[in-house]
């Protein structure tokens, strides 16, 4: 092994791997420079041609514009070639009450969030509007299940934040084309037979069953959820979040429209069960649905006969019955730490945990532009390169195991042995509990971010809090003392309230606009 980073090898091709590969590359290689200074390193993608996908992990956050931007892809052809649609946050359906309760998290922010907290201001007016409807537009575009932008709009570009809704297999088909004839990157069709280290420990190479030893400085393991490189090879164990977060069995369904030109969601849903959610997506193709629930609190046989008659009430008989249903189990966890040695893992490989938020592909972003800004220059640099991404990362995935616990612990469904357990104290992070107590008298606001890259905005807890009925008593006092900073929280209501009927005046539906995109196709910039 020489000493600087010259090659570096992924091993697996799923959406991990090859939106890996893309980010990484599109970082380093010089499209236009001669062949000789193209490449700072050799990027290799090694991918079973046997073992299949995962294939499910639909939905993405806002930050995919910005990566699918850097990595030099067009936006009409991503919407036109993945069967992509637009997503603006997540609607949850009886999540508070197990009635007819409804919240939505947006992924806007707020109106002048940077300026002023309006939580507290909205406690005056709680009883008249919801939180998300006082404070943001989207959850009413939501409702009209409009688009977050016109056809004109520039590629990228917006009205309102938005991510995406996307068909995972052709994701991962888009990208390999993509790195494979504009990126530099080589794909290599091969099932990885063995791991073969050199003497410090450090992995030298894998043996492929049809391409050899691959040798490199560098492994990524995006192998999914059996880690061969990080979890199998070096043993690195996964570290168990089910004493929290107690899903660990989902079942995944397509569903058909029952005519082509119905109305696209702009958002997902997300439509809580007797033990567990359901997840309902809208692409323009077809719908993905599926139920994960928690195998200690449901059988198999009833999580499926709640995801059937859901599927009969939201798309007929004939749907449920044609329905062929997977199922996918998982141990809610992550690695105890990613980067070993010469290996990060990145994706399944390195952890996962139920798809609430679709937190999983934007880690995938951040891992993977986390090592294409901080690739180390040589082998000696690799190791504080590694400490960093270690500490980042489990940073991160302790504020998402808070994020999405805060979903449960707000509940007031008492229906279910797993509703209770769920708001449980012992089974509550000591971080999520302390913001809990300091959350009864202030509100979240910019005070809780303790890191400029937060995964979840302070607004986000908002949402979720204040959807959920949360009271927060001591903001009600701060508001009554400052009559100034209440007149300024109404006019900015008020101007939600009219840009909210202007965008719903202006703004298409989802399915007018992908129509568009499919005949037009959006400015380019
Ligand atoms: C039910 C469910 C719903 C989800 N929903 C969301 C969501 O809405 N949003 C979100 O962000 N994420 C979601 N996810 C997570 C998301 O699906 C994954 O993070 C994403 O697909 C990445 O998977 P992966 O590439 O790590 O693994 P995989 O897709 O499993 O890919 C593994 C790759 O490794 C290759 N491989 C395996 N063994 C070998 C070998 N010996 N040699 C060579 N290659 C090998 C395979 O061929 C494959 O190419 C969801 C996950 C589940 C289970």
């Amino acid at each position: 092994m020489t000493n600087s980073v010259n090659r570096i090898v992924i091993v697996g091709g799923g959406t991990a791997g090859w939106l890996s590969a893309a980010i990484i590359a599109a970082e380093h290689y010089m499209a236009d420079a001669p062949a000789s200074d193209k490449h700072r390193f050799q990027l290799y993608l090694v991918e079973s041609p046997d073992i299949p996908t995962v294939g499910v992990g639909e939905g993405t956050w806002p930050s995919m514009r910005s990566t699918l931007q850097k990595i030099g892809v067009s936006e009409t052809d991503f919407i036109r070639q993945c069967s992509a649609s637009f997503k603006q946050g997540t609607e949850f359906h009886n999540w508070t009450k197990g009635g007819d309760d409804t919240y939505t998290h947006p992924f806007t922010v707020p109106h002048k969030y940077s300026e002023t907290n309006l939580a507290p201001h909205w406690q005056t007016v709680r009883d008249q509007v919801k939180f998300a409807d006082a404070v943001c537009p989207q959850s009413r575009l939501f409702n009209n299940k409009l688009a977050p932008k016109n056809i004109a709009t520039p590629e990228y570009a917006f009205n309102v934040n938005y991510g995406y809704h996307l068909d995972a297999g052709k994701f991962a088909d888009f990208l390999r084309k993509h790195s494979v004839e504009n990126l530099g990157v080589v794909h290599i069709s091969a099932n990885m037979t063995a791991i073969n280290c050199a003497d410090n420990g450090d992995i030298q190479s894998i043996t492929t069953d049809s391409h050899g030893d691959i040798e490199g400085d560098l492994f990524i393991d995006c192998s999914g959820s059996q880690s061969l490189l990080l979890g199998k090879h070096y043993g690195i164990p996964l570290v168990s979040k089910k004493q929290y977060l107690y899903n660990d069995s989902a079942l995944a369904v397509q569903v058909p429209y029952q005519n082509t030109e119905d109305p696209i969601q702009s958002c997902t849903l997300s439509i809580a069960q007797s033990a567990g959610w359901i997840w309902d997506i809208g692409l323009p193709t077809r719908r993905g649905i599926g139920h994960v629930y928690s195998s200690a609190h449901n059988t198999e046989d009833r999580a499926t006969a709640e995801l059937l008659d859901y599927i009969v009430a939201t798309a007929g008989d004939q749907a449920a019955a044609d329905a062929c249903v997977r199922k996918i189990t998982f141990e809610p966890g992550h690695r105890e730490k990613f980067w070993h040695r010469n290996c990060v893992a990145i994706g399944m490989a390195s952890g996962f945990i139920e798809p609430l938020e679709a937190s999983a592909l934007v880690l995938v972003e951040l891992s993977a532009a986390m090592i294409a800004d901080q690739l180390p220059a040589n082998r000696q640099m690799m190791d504080i390169v590694a400490k960093r991404f270690n500490s980042k990362f489990l940073y991160r995935w302790d504020r998402i195991v808070d994020f999405l616990k805060l979903h449960y612990v707000l509940t007031q469904r008492q229906d279910s042995q797993y509703w209770i357990d769920n708001c449980h104290a012992n089974g509550i992070p000591d971080s999520l509990q302390e913001l809990l107590s300091i959350w009864q008298y202030q509100s979240p606001w910019h005070r809780d971010t303790h890191q400029i890259d937060e995964l979840f905005p302070s607004a986000s807890f908002q949402y979720v809090l204040y959807g959920m009925d949360f009271t927060t008593q001591t903001d009600t006092a701060q508001r009554r003392t400052d009559r100034e900073a209440a007149k300024i929280a109404m006019t900015l209501f008020r101007e939600n309230a009219q840009r909210t009927e202007q965008l719903i005046n202006s703004l298409p539906t989802n399915r007018e606009l992908i129509n568009k995109i499919y005949k037009y196709g959006f400015q380019k910039i």
